[in-house]
């Protein structure tokens, strides 16, 4: 007899987006005649980089040729391309890194949600709430978040750090000292950043509490403002306590090509129950050496193509393309008199719900009634009931037309 592993069975039944596809899909039977704009998924529309489409040209036509055929490639990724994302990433921000450092991937969501691999089922968990769900999900699966309390949303044994209007959307350091901490700047979903003091609090935090920081920066290349950080790395002594998930998806269209990489530091340690130290560099390695077996050559090429000159110059395009669409939201957005948080340095509009309607009721009233779909925030933690996202993704027709509806709506 094969048993399950029964931490999947305490995931509540439906996924957020699932549950928003089917609210939809009854709108769309009842109202065939309306058409609806959808702000709510966030996934890109804009086309890969010319100089992408242009590396995966090339790459494709060396596997044609026996001299040039790439078969499996090194689980961490080829060296020209850690060598591009060390170079340009990092270096620039006085940032030095090994090759052996950092870890080509499939994305962020594979490297969030398996770096408990290699990290105890007795740690215990921090996360800020609102929070992406797969950092919540993934422990749930590995059996440390404990039980779900149906009334209040949260699991027994994560420490919920709340970032609402009320705080200004900074996690205060947590009372219990907690082994883990997700952050994610910019933030999904509220779209907003950390300054650097704030970030300094929490690498102080780690060192001080032997904490480590799972520090989420797929957004990184939105970031508008000067001051903003970029890595965690920014902050002296985080290469002691924390890892970074980097993501290509929404920096260059890759949401559906694949591809991301997880800094690692050689200085980064935890322990085992008897207290001896190791570097979490070589257990990630094995993991991915024994579970992974590398991101294909042509999408690691393709990836290496934004760092080149007319790369660059076509990703800062895209991004410009949607922040454009984020300022043109947030100013029509607030010209209705809703309060707006995010939107600046993040492709993210954090939207609170007027008069303290609930986050699905909004939801349901702006998909009836204006016919734009966001995504209701209590989907991401306790703390974002009360507030809808709207993502910038779209496309600049639709983020106009969607506002002009609301405007009228409201
Ligand atoms: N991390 C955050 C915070 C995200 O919002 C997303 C995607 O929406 C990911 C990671 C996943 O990125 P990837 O496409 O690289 O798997």
């Amino acid at each position: 007899m094969a048993l399950v592993n029964e931490h999947f069975l305490e995931l509540p039944g439906s996924y957020l987006f699932s549950d928003i596809a089917k609210k939809v899909n009854t709108f769309k039977v009842t109202h065939p005649k309306q058409d609806i704009i959808r702000l709510g998924i966030g996934d890109v529309t804009q086309p890969l980089p010319k100089a992408s489409i242009e590396a995966m040209h090339k790459a494709v036509e060396e596997m044609t040729r026996k001299e040039t055929f790439r078969g499996y490639g090194p689980e961490q990724g080829y060296d020209f391309l850690i060598e591009a994302i060390i170079k340009n990433d990092y270096a620039p921000r006085g940032i030095y890194f090994s090759t052996s450092e950092v870890f080509v991937s499939d994305g962020a969501k594979s490297d969030t949600g398996n770096i408990g691999d290699i990290l105890g089922q007795d740690n215990s968990v921090g996360m800020t709430d609102p929070v992406y769900p797969v950092y919540i999900d993934s422990n749930v699966m590995g059996g440390r978040a404990g039980t779900l309390d149906a009334g209040t949303g949260r699991w027994s044994n994560i420490t919920y750090l709340p970032c609402t209007s009320e705080n200004d959307f900074t996690p205060a350091i947590p009372q219990k000292r907690v082994d883990i901490v997700y952050l994610c700047y910019p933030n999904n979903p509220t779209g907003t950043t950390l300054s650097k003091a704030e970030l300094k609090k929490w690498v102080d935090y780690a060192l001080e509490n032997d904490t480590l920081i799972l520090y989420d920066a797929a957004y990184e290349a939105y970031i508008q403002e000067k001051e903003v950080p970029h890595s965690i790395y920014e902050i002296k002594g985080a290469k002691k306590c924390a890892i970074e998930f980097r993501s290509f998806s929404k920096t260059a269209g890759f949401t559906g090509v694949r591809c991301g990489y997880t800094v690692v530091p050689k200085e980064l340690t935890a322990t085992t129950l008897k207290g001896e130290r190791v570097q979490l560099n070589k257990l990630w390695n094995r993991r991915q050496c024994t579970k992974f077996n590398g991101t294909s050559y042509i999408t690691q090429r393709a990836a290496e193509a934004i760092y080149s000159a007319e790369g660059k110059e076509q990703v800062k395009e895209t991004i410009s393309y949607y922040m454009t669409n984020a300022k043109i939201m947030k100013e029509g957005l607030e010209a209705t008199g809703l309060k707006v948080y995010g939107g600046v340095n993040a492709p993210y509009l954090w939207v609170k719900t007027p008069n303290g309607t609930g986050s699905w009721r909004f939801f349901e009233q702006m998909l009836y009634e204006a016919n734009v779909v966001g995504t209701p925030g209590v989907g991401f933690g306790p703390s974002g009931e009360g507030y809808i996202r709207l993502t910038a993704f779209g496309d600049r027709d639709d983020c106009v037309e969607a506002m002009r509806r609301i405007k009228n709506w409201l």
